[in-house]
């Protein structure tokens, strides 16, 4: 599964997320709309603040320095206001600009600390909600090995969600703060210059259409090669191991280096046309100002308005024209990366919703039955099963050719059912079955008479302990792994555990007992030691029922027996059934199972089976033929 151009399982539920931006703020941002109001006002404060000193600039040189007028004319402040006198005044525009320099400071800061409040909040429970989603999410979800897609999605698309929260939405803002407020300043003033200023506004707007059109195409581009290098780093890291066996490092970082220049081109060719565009505004800026400067230059020395102007321009407004032609770029330049914020806030929460909305189809009942207390009858009944083709966010998911076909098998409290058969005969689907970790498509799994499917997932889960085949540890100590599940359980407990496992031990054997850190994935311990470790754990949950995943990974014959001596010890009392790969393990079950193609075709107890003389029985005497070269082997030796 590449998470690159080609479909991802992601995307059939993503086409039906509609309008995700809004339903982001729907669903996130009540409860937190005091941070966004209070974020949203004190931007708005913080610029306006910042267009008072260059206006208080202009009146104060018309009033004070030229005498040009009368006294301050400033714009929604009544003349009355003012103090009068030419210094007063002075003392008074200083004050003011002052005020409008520190206002700008604190309000810039409020909404600073306010706008990533409410960013940060929203993402923060965007990714524990999905994170929750996804852990409820079907087995089947995970069989397709969408780790990377799921990781994206918990990190990189909250990520991009924050930076639209914050940033786009402040920046948007912003902008229209300020090409509003300047612009209204401008045609307060003098409403003909303010024409010749604003002129080249359209063509910069014009210009950043283009732009964001020409740049849509390489931006896909590039994050589709981001894609594409992702995958490849993950595929390459978690093969490191056959990369080092087989000697293909040169060809692995062959490949990784043809992504990364894939992914350096794709960027560059965002990057070209990126860094073409701010100067290109800047030019366009440019030219607005020669425009006023012209404009307004000429209407000053000559004492008349040039051209079809009339009226007259004092030498302080043609200073305000000129400091707030030059305060229009910023914001409007900031235009391409609010949209391309915004494009990739509305593909990530397309994202995010689109796994919020997979339908989940293992799950608790509307009125589960209550299990307790547990007696252990477990009932197969008619049990039909296949893998789903490919999971889908429709309810009519196409299956394959059925894995399981019509198995009924009965084990009593305390009873032990083994099952054997070759590799892919479906032995362990059958028994995530009654785990619920798949549902079955026909017939019933039931346990002490209730279907499965009645009974709550967690109550369920807790009747039945599984012990699979590939034991997985948490980066942790061997106490917190053994613990895991019944996280109450006492030190004490821990220990019991651990002794009826065979693993007591080892582990205190271990520089610093059950306080050993294992590595992430329990690399530290071997396999033999990891399972015993995970019996610890089962038995510390103390199932009634006990499903086992007989590894099939050769331990030596000590460790062998030592985990067959705990297994005796767990499965002693309690309902047990076990897949067995070694024969001479499951002769002592009260019934023996035998699988091919999904089917139970033998059943019996060992002695049954063998009198059988069926498929059980010429397997029994392959493996009591290995068995005897074997103990020839060790007699030779000797
Ligand atoms: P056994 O435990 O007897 O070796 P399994 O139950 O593991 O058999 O597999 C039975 C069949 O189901 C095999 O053909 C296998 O390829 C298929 N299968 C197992 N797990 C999955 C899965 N997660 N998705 C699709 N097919 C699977």
């Amino acid at each position: 599964m590449s998470a690159t151009d080609d479909e991802t399982p992601f995307d059939a539920y993503r086409e039906d997320v509609e309008r995700p931006l809004t339903r982001l703020f729907h669903e996130y941002a009540p409860g937190r709309l005091g941070y966004f109001t209070v974020g949203m006002v004190a931007n708005f404060l913080a610029r306006m603040a910042s267009l008072v000193p260059p206006i208080l600039l202009g009146a104060a040189i018309d009033a004070i320095f030229t005498g040009e007028s009368e006294t301050l004319e400033l714009p929604l402040v009544p003349a009355a206001w003012l103090p009068a006198g030419e210094l007063p005044q002075f003392w008074f525009a200083v004050g003011a600009v002052a005020i409008a320099f520190l206002a700008t400071a604190v309000f810039t800061w409020i909404y600073g600390v306010t706008a990533n409040l409410f960013a940060h909040s929203v993402m923060h429970t965007v990714r524990v909600d999905s994170f929750r989603k996804m852990q409820r999410l079907d087995m089947s979800f995970f069989d397709e090995k969408q780790t990377g897609e799921v990781m994206a999605v918990l990190n990189n698309d909250t990520q991009n969600l924050e930076r639209f929260l914050d940033n786009a939405l402040m920046n948007s803002a912003r902008l229209v703060v300020m090409v509003g407020g300047i612009a209204a300043v401008l045609f307060y003033l003098n409403w003909q210059l303010a024409v010749v200023t604003l002129f080249a506004v359209p063509a910069m707007v014009g210009f950043t259409i283009w732009f964001m059109r020409a740049v849509e195409p390489r931006y896909v581009r590039q994050r589709s090669a981001v894609g594409r290098l992702n995958t490849r780093l993950e595929n390459a890291i978690a093969g490191m191991g056959l990369t080092k066996t087989t000697s293909s490092e040169a060809y692995e970082a062959d490949r990784v280096s043809d992504s990364s220049m894939n992914m350096f081109e794709r960027t560059m060719d965002v990057l070209k046309l990126s860094y073409f565009y701010r100067p290109g505004m800047e030019l366009l800026a440019g030219v607005s100002f020669v425009a006023t400067f012209l404009v307004g230059g000429l209407w000053l020395t000559t004492g008349t308005a040039p051209g079809p102007f009339t009226g007259t321009l004092s030498v302080g407004d043609f200073v305000v024209f000129l400091t707030l032609t030059q305060r229009i770029v910023d914001p409007l330049a900031e235009v391409s990366n609010i949209v391309d914020q915004y494009e990739n806030a509305k593909a990530s929460s397309e994202r995010i919703f689109g796994l919020m909305d997979i339908p989940v189809h293992v799950d608790d009942p509307e009125d589960p039955v209550d299990l307790e207390p547990v007696a252990g009858r477990v009932t197969y009944e008619g049990v039909s099963f296949g893998y789903a083709d490919r999971l889908r966010a429709t309810d009519d998911r196409a299956f394959e050719e059925p894995v399981i076909e019509d198995v009924s098998f009965e084990a009593e409290p305390g009873e032990t059912v083994a099952l054997v058969g070759p590799t892919g005969a479906g032995k362990s689907t059958l028994l995530k079955l009654l785990l619920r970790l798949y549902d079955v498509q026909e017939g019933s799994v039931r346990i002490d008479g209730h279907d499965v499917r009645d009974v709550a997932l967690t109550d369920l889960r807790s009747a039945v302990g599984y012990v699979s085949q590939d034991t997985f540890l948490f980066d942790g100590t061997i106490a917190d792994n053994i613990r895991y599940g019944q996280f109450d359980a006492s030190d004490e407990a821990v220990r019991e555990a651990a002794k009826a496992a065979q693993a007591h031990e080892f582990v205190t054997d271990l520089e610093d007992g059950y306080e050993t850190r294992v590595g992430e994935r329990g690399v530290k311990l071997s396999g033999g030691q990891r399972q015993r470790i995970a019996l610890a754990r089962t038995v510390l949950a103390d199932p009634e029922v006990l499903i086992l995943d007989e590894a099939t990974s050769a331990v030596d014959t000590k460790t062998e027996l030592l985990i067959q001596r705990s297994i005796d010890r767990l499965t002693e009392d309690r309902t047990t059934l076990a897949i067995a790969h070694r024969l001479s393990t499951v002769k002592d079950a009260d019934t023996i199972l035998v699988m091919a193609d999904g089917e139970i075709v033998e059943r019996g107890t060992h002695e049954e089976l063998l009198e059988g003389d069926g498929r059980y029985a010429t397997l029994w005497r392959a493996q009591a033929g290995d068995r005897e070269s074997a103990a020839e082997r060790l007699v030779g030796d000797d």
